[in-house]
């Protein structure tokens, strides 16, 4: 129970533009991307694949990943503090 009353809590939706491409490969982001910090230092939007390569992790103060749902509007899905699913 609290569990689902938490993930509601949780459903935030990214807001303002939603980056068209990766700030670092220049793909087009399609269905999900992260905020994060590079290990080079700048913030950048990347594709998974670049967050995988380039990025710091996810969590508290680094990464958040948003994930496109069938509302065409893209929710964090991963990020959380380390209470949460926080992974790394
Ligand atoms: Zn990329």
């Amino acid at each position: 129970m609290p569990k689902l009353e938490t993930r509601m809590a949780r459903d935030i939706t990214w807001i303002g533009s939603i980056p068209k491409e990766c700030d670092i490969c220049g793909i087009a982001i399609a269905n999900a991307f992260v905020d994060d910090m590079t290990r080079e230092g700048p913030w950048a939007n990347m594709c998974p694949d670049c967050h995988r390569l380039h990025g710091c992790g996810l969590g508290l103060g680094v990464g958040q990943r948003y994930e496109k749902k069938p509302d065409g509007k893209f929710h964090k899905t991963e990020g959380w503090p380390p209470t949460g699913n926080a992974s790394i």
